[in-house]
């Protein structure tokens, strides 16, 4: 529950001319989980794009007469949580050009590892990038590739051999056509739904539920499709090797969602039996840290015959916490989040159940706060393996140094007794990769297994590695000291 999130995108393109801007909304509202820094929506009226975004919640940012204002049947929109860029306006999504194809617009989940080189190469060129932030990046050389040819596939391919990373893109054009496209790994999802009435692409599936359009099925990896007057051509540009997120599964999603593996529900809930089957333990009840943890406890219930029942209780009205940049809110808000029930923990051996451990810190304070309210034993298991390595693919898990199963070589009893708990055990990768259910070769899973399925990841991981490692050593020198 340490981890932050990537972005949400969505895209909607009315066959019926019906205005989009609030459906664009509704979507939002379902995907603002992924990202809670800032939103934004451009539609399309015929003549001109409308942009509006700005800080804060989706529901902060857009009033009934400004979706009411926003007139157009073509829009997309963004919720964005910064893993590039800055958290300002200036990198809110999405991101505008006037030129070529009478204007574009793009929202963004994911994150370019060559995203250095190519705002080098842009600036020099003569592009100017004025952001912080890799979707303006990506549109810049989008619309360079536009700028060459009229068809957008050829430019989409062009544009997937200049980046590297993650990016699930939704763009919309002065000429009233929406597009979609997805990085050749598939890293984040896209799904799309299509009826007579309309096509959505979203980030996630819920975000199509809430709309009321049946899911179609998820963008392909390397693929784009163009939604237009003429209707939908998709098209596979980009040589597919799908590597998708064991995080999304684990952690990201709404369980409610379906993503490329399917039920995100179901996922969790047999990675909860899988923890139970390799790290059992003897206790008197199952507490899941809510909300994310819930239905791997169900899991572990089902295979260890140990109820579940809720010990914390989450005041609703906090935002998430690792949603907060500084780790100074972080600390705060943990303690206001989460309020132990004691009538349920007094005197109780408790298997708590969590789906990750970053730093360590959250887990450290929970474990302290079951105890505090008087369990006997707190027994930690996670249903994430040991996150060893960054992530370079839109995941705000940053360097090693901040890894606690980095910084203790990967000993599950030493990073136990940092968290002061009764025993602690972690999914295996085994376990993981059995539960998602589509094999490890179409799994991305380097953040455990440093396995990086881009080359630029892999390099720039590896000097990461070494300088963290060195200044590991210089800090326990220190201590010793
Ligand atoms: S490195 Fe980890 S968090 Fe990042 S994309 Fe791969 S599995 Fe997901």
């Amino acid at each position: 529950m340490e981890g932050r999130e990537a972005c949400g995108v969505f895209g909607i393109y009315s066959f019926r001319k019906d205005e989009v801007a609030p459906l664009v909304y509704n979507g939002l509202i379902a995907i603002q989980h992924r990202g809670q820094d800032s939103a934004g929506i451009a539609t399309f009226d015929g003549k001109q794009i409308h942009l509006k975004k700005g800080m804060g919640l989706t529901s902060d940012v857009f009033s009934e007469d400004d979706l009411l204002a926003m007139k157009g049947t073509v829009g997309i929109g963004s919720v964005r949580y910064p893993t590039c860029g800055s958290s300002s306006l200036r990198d809110a999504q999405p991101f505008k050009v006037d030129l070529p194809r009478e204007g574009l617009a793009i929202a963004h989940n994911g994150n370019l590892v060559n995203f250095t080189a190519l705002k080098d190469e842009l600036n020099s060129g003569g592009t100017p990038i004025i952001s912080g932030c890799d979707s303006e990046i990506i549109l810049k050389v989008l619309a360079d590739e536009l700028n060459r040819t009229e068809d957008i596939f050829q430019a989409v391919a062009k544009v997937m051999k200049r980046l590297e990373g993650a990016y699930c893109e939704v763009i919309l054009t002065g000429r009233g056509e929406l597009i979609a496209f997805r990085d050749p790994n598939g890293f984040r999802p896209l799904c799309f739904g299509r009826n007579e009435d309309c096509i959505i692409f979203a980030s996630e599936s819920v975000a199509l539920d809430i709309n009321d359009v049946e899911l179609t099925e998820q963008v392909k990896p390397g693929e784009a499709i163009l939604v237009n007057e003429k209707g939908v051509e998709r098209r596979l540009v980009a040589k597919s090797a799908k590597r998708h997120c064991m995080f999304e599964y684990v952690y990201f999603s709404r369980p409610d969602s379906i993503l490329d593996a399917g039920s995100v529900y179901n996922i969790r809930v047999e990675l909860g039996k899988n923890l139970a089957k390799s790290h059992p333990a003897n206790a008197d009840v199952i507490i899941p840290v809510p909300d994310t943890s819930r239905p791997a406890a169900e899991g572990f219930s089902r295979e260890s015959g140990i109820k579940v029942e809720e010990g914390l209780i989450k005041n609703r009205y906090i935002m998430r916490t690792f949603i907060m940049p500084e780790q100074s809110i972080r600390d705060d808000a943990i303690k206001k989040k989460l309020n132990p029930l004691k009538t349920i923990l007094k005197g109780k051996r408790v298997i708590v159940i969590d789906d990750s451990i970053v730093r360590g810190t959250t887990t450290n304070k929970l474990v302290k706060l079951l105890k505090d309210a008087g369990a006997k034993e707190v027994h930690v298991r996670i249903t994430c393996p040991p996150i060893i390595s960054p992530c370079f693919y839109g995941i705000d898990i940053s360097s090693h140094s901040e890894l606690i199963a980095f910084r203790c070589n990967g000993n599950v009893e030493e990073i136990r007794k940092i968290l002061r708990a009764d025993s602690l055990g972690y999914q295996t990768i085994e376990g993981l990769v059995d539960a998602i259910g589509i094999g490890k070769e179409h799994l991305c899973m380097a953040c455990l297994n440093e396995d990086y399925p881009t080359p630029g990841a892999a390099k720039i991981a590896k000097e990461m590695k070494k300088r963290s490692g060195e200044e590991i050593k210089e800090k326990k020198r220190y201590w010793e000291i």
